[in-house]
């Protein structure tokens, strides 16, 4: 229950840059169909990581993400430039499969909660929200006296889906960002997640190992597996990006760090 008190101290937090930033906060299912997950790529690509359950004979699944349920929601109505970027925040609570050997106390656990949103945009404004999302995140780790944040760019891995001009395109788009906006920053080769790439941050806890918090990953998959679409300036049909992004990450691991970090003098 104490715990509990905190974890709901950094969602009113979160919620308040949230506001700022005009997000939207959604609730999304946390059970979903096969066929949502086949359509989202994470059947081929992250079942080893997934729970599964029968509902009246056909075979769903335990959200680990909460991409394809955002990406549902932004199907729901038709969409013109006029109303881009769509930013959409969602608390869901995430199950994710971790080998017993991995789990670690609050820091690496398999149900959790992350302060995640998916943002929809045009190519054009990839740039601007990336930025931006950097700038809160930087802001928000100072407050909590996370000093030391340490950025990684991960690219392209083995197993992925998309075009080799793709992920071209994505990963020169966040090396411009991280390099512009003065970011020091490693690349990592074959450490990005199957649908695109991405730049994680990494905080040192109270006896300096590091954790992974937050995340923004590029993603030109999922327009086109979900088919997703806007009207254009010119009248044309476009596609929009996926920009799936968490400040703090998971809430139970951002409190395993936090702990530790402050000695418990919150
Ligand atoms: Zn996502």
């Amino acid at each position: 229950p104490k715990g509990v008190i905190i974890i709901n101290i950094l969602k009113d937090f979160l919620r308040e840059e949230l506001q700022r930033l005009d997000y939207k906060e959604i609730m999304t299912p946390i059970i979903l169909s096969r066929t949502l997950w086949e359509q989202s790529g994470h059947w081929d690509h992250y079942k080893e990581n997934m729970y599964f359950t029968k509902v009246d004979e056909k075979d769903f699944a335990v959200k680990p993400m909460n991409c394809p349920a955002a990406a549902m929601l932004y199907l729901a109505n038709s969409h013109s430039y006029r109303e881009l970027p769509i930013r959409m925040a969602d608390f869901g609570r995430l199950h994710r499969n971790e080998r017993s050997g991995v789990t670690h106390g609050l820091n690496r656990v398999r149900s959790f909660v992350q302060d995640d949103a998916h943002i929809f945009c045009t190519f054009g404004q990839i740039s601007a929200e990336i930025k931006s999302f950097l700038q809160m995140l930087n802001e928000s780790y100072r407050v909590f006296g996370f000093e030391n944040t340490r950025f990684e760019l991960s690219l392209r891995p083995e197993k992925r889906v998309g075009s080799d001009e793709m992920w071209d395109q994505a990963e020169s788009i966040l090396t411009e960002v991280l390099d512009a906006t003065g970011h020091k920053y490693t690349a990592q080769s074959g450490e990005g997640a199957f649908y695109g790439p991405k730049i994680d941050a990494f905080v040192p806890d109270a006896i300096g190992r590091e954790w992974q918090l937050g995340t923004v990953q590029l993603d030109f998959s999922l327009p086109e597996r979900f088919d997703m679409e806007y009207t254009a300036e010119n009248g044309n049909r476009d596609r929009p990006v996926v920009i799936h992004r968490a400040m703090l990450g998971s809430l139970e691991r951002f409190l395993g760090v936090l702990i530790p970090h402050l000695s418990g003098a919150f």
